[in-house]
């Protein structure tokens, strides 16, 4: 197999090519995998857009907003982690100009087959285009949310002065009016096309939706609802239910039976930033609510029948060491209520993604997941299946794609 020797350079390629079909994605794979590393492959979601590829060790993906990241494993010392890395405007085009050459190549590969899409009818900066006319930004989700559809019922953090949180900073809050919701909700219809069905689930943006008035997101779930009774990609989506982030001190007061009836709108999953049990930690970070509120909020939404992912940091600076988190952490975390279907995110600090060097990263990494390692020996669950799920949470790789 001849092969071109950078992006954007597939000219003499002559191995084959084939087009895979699963999942309401496209895969074309150049080479063969099984028998040689020296392959590549690109993915397209259900409209025929470009959303990952894969080449030379390097895998990618491309987010609906246009922005893409490259994924390889750093290694140092016998040790490995995946590093993430922006690429610039330049390097995508060129990477969408091979991709666009992989296309061309299956085309001429003599498979007759009709898709329903046209695989790279759009480039993802006009993806990315058409995303900023619907979404302002989508900051974050949480990792098990990556394919939801994200409709934006609030816009920005209502509380906003978490001093290791930076996702809302220049956001001011609002929530969005009825009038307004009812208008998006269309425009993220028309965006998504054929996707729209391959979501699972929606999901309520921004930080903190769910800590709006009780009876304004009880009428918001039920526009998400009439517009899901309307439509058959929406129906289709709707089954994997309403998931939304909740802060654990805003809404304590909220009964079982609003929660509930939250819930029989739709809302099934809430994740809850919890971050620290340290109480010092909390303060110094400046994290509103005790540990003692935290487990009767989770007592309260396990009751009323919701999934809980809960979301925790792990550290290696001082910050983590000198205020005891790990164990204050593992203790509050085994005195929630947690089953089989909730999940707990272990997100490992990095105040950073700029390093001077694969070792610089691979140490800083090194030292933060043996403080994981230590956290997780504090839990106390069974092991899923009977226990929850418990899984690290990398924001730096985050990319709704
Ligand atoms: S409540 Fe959440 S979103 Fe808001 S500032 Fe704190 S960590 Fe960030």
């Amino acid at each position: 197999m001849q092969r071109g020797c950078e992006a954007g350079c597939l000219a003499r390629f002559s191995g084959s090519v084939k087009l895979l079909t699963d999942l309401g994605r496209y895969r074309l794979v150049l080479g063969n995998p099984g028998e040689s590393p020296d392959f590549e492959t690109y993915t397209f979601n259900a409209n025929g857009w470009l959303v990952g590829w894969y080449r030379a060790g390097v895998s990618y993906r491309c987010g609906l907003d246009g922005r893409a990241k490259s994924s390889r494993y750093a290694t140092h010392g016998g040790r490995r982690f995946l590093r993430s890395a922006n690429l610039s405007t330049e390097e995508l085009c060129l990477e969408v100009q091979r991709a666009a050459q992989a296309v061309a190549l299956w085309r001429d590969s003599g498979d007759a087959r009709e898709l329903p899409a046209v695989l790279l009818g759009k480039t993802p900066a006009q993806v990315g285009e058409a995303f900023q006319r619907v979404w302002p930004r989508v900051a974050i989700l949480p990792p098990d949310q990556y394919a939801a559809a994200v409709v934006q019922m609030t816009q920005g953090c209502a509380y906003n002065r978490c001093r290791f949180c930076s996702f809302y900073k220049d956001v001011p809050y609002r929530v969005q009016s009825a009038a307004e919701f009812d208008i998006h909700l269309n425009a993220v219809e028309s965006f998504f096309e054929a996707e729209l069905s391959e979501r699972r689930g929606f999901f309520l943006a921004a930080a903190n939706a769910a800590n709006a008035d009780c009876d304004v997101l009880s009428r918001r779930l039920e526009l998400l609802e009439r517009q899901a009774d309307n439509h058959s990609g929406w129906s289709k989506c709707w089954s994997g239910g309403v998931a939304s982030f909740l802060d654990t001190f805003s809404q304590n007061e909220r009964s079982l039976e609003q929660w509930r009836s939250l819930r029989d709108l739709g809302l099934k999953s809430l994740y809850l930033g919890i971050e620290t049990g340290s109480v010092p930690l909390r303060r110094s970070w400046r994290k509103p609510g005790k540990p003692s509120e935290i487990i009767a909020l989770a007592e309260k939404l396990k009751r009323a029948g919701m999934r809980l992912g809960v979301i925790v940091l792990s550290g290696a600076d001082s910050d983590f060491i000198e205020n005891a988190h790990n164990a204050a952490t593992a203790q509050l975390l085994n005195q929630l209520p947690l089953d089989e279907r909730d999940n707990i995110y272990i997100s490992e600090y990095q105040p950073t993604n700029v390093w001077k060097d694969d070792a610089e990263y691979v140490e800083y990494r090194s030292a933060c997941r043996r403080c994981t390692e230590e956290l997780r020996a504090g839990l106390r669950f069974a092991a899923y299946p009977q226990g929850p799920v418990v899984s690290l949470y990398d924001v730096w790789q985050f990319l709704y794609i």
